[in-house]
């Protein structure tokens, strides 16, 4: 199954669409997978967490918490496989669901990181925007004694906390307009994606002459789109993931592995096919037969 990715990959002009699971051997349990621990609570929504709060104080106790995980937390060999594979010139775009910023740490340029950052923060009053490390001072000294355990961390960086601690938690606002309503800059359950970062995507997409997912489950739309976009191009869909997906009717080739096992070997095999790739562009209707077999 590895050699099959390798020759899929070999021939260039891939796009990667990664998920949770790429950053769960980095410390982020991916809560949907296999590997990950069951979530105990829903998912905030824009419209909660704009209007209640209660709920607003609760999201950013547990993020406050789940923000040390996440600040500390590095790339894995997966992450480095990837930026490998871009840098031999394969892999011609990165569009991740993470909001954990470990591909860039990776040194990979130009990630579209489709549900933004959690190291930004935005303010909903006057869109100012600011660092979390800024916030995290902030938060701190409006918090001294806060300091509960964190028993677990999810993806989006927010941890289960008790009422209790909840309730004694201080919530910042703006500095800038001083008193507007402080958001992570990531896009939340119940809020659309901003039109341009899309559109970027689906160009990204429709110019690949390979989509290849890495760790999701493709549960959410979000993300499942362009592996329906793909499908519907013609272009083959490769998905490898600890588990099954939403996706797994497209895919060309479905793998179950572990990442940061897989995607060093695979880039260890495919190393050195980035000239040929290079040399000889993919033309449409003209690729490998491999690939394109199932074409119009
Ligand atoms: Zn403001």
């Amino acid at each position: 199954m590895v050699d099959a990715l390798a020759r899929l990959v070999a021939g260039g002009g891939v796009v990667v669409l990664s998920g949770a699971g790429l950053s769960t051997e980095s410390g982020i349990p991916d809560y949907r997978g296999a590997s990950g621990v069951a979530r105990r609570h829903t998912p905030m929504t824009y419209q909660v967490f704009t209007r209640d709060a209660q709920a607003r104080r609760r999201y950013w106790a547990r993020s406050h918490l789940g923000w040390r995980v996440i600040a500390r937390s590095a790339p894995n060999e997966g992450h480095r496989a990837v930026e490998r594979l871009q840098r031999g010139g394969l892999v011609d775009g990165i569009i991740t669901q993470n909001v954990d910023g470990l591909h860039t740490a990776a040194g990979s340029p130009q990630v579209v990181e489709l549900h933004g950052r959690l190291d930004e923060v935005v303010c909903l009053g006057c869109g100012n925007r600011t660092s979390r490390e800024e916030l995290d001072r902030r938060l701190r000294e409006a918090n001294p004694t806060f300091g509960a355990r964190v028993a677990a961390v999810n993806p989006d960086g927010d941890v289960d906390l008790a009422d209790d601690e909840v309730a004694r938690f201080r919530v910042v606002d703006c500095t800038f307009c001083r008193g507007g309503m402080l958001k992570p800059d990531v896009v939340f359950f119940g809020e659309t994606v901003p039109a341009q970062r899309v559109a970027r995507c689906f160009g990204l997409v429709a110019g690949a002459r390979l989509l290849l997912v890495l760790g999701s489950s493709l549960t959410v739309l979000s993300g499942r789109r362009f592996v329906l976009r793909a499908a519907k191009l013609g272009i083959p869909v490769v998905i490898v993931n600890q588990g099954p997906t939403r996706g797994d009717g497209y895919a060309a080739l479905t793998l179950d592995a572990p990442l940061g096992r897989l995607l060093p070997t695979l880039a260890d095999r495919v190393a050195g096919a980035a000239v040929g790739a290079r040399d000889h562009p993919p033309t449409p209707g003209q690729g490998d037969p491999e690939l394109h077999g199932g074409r119009g």
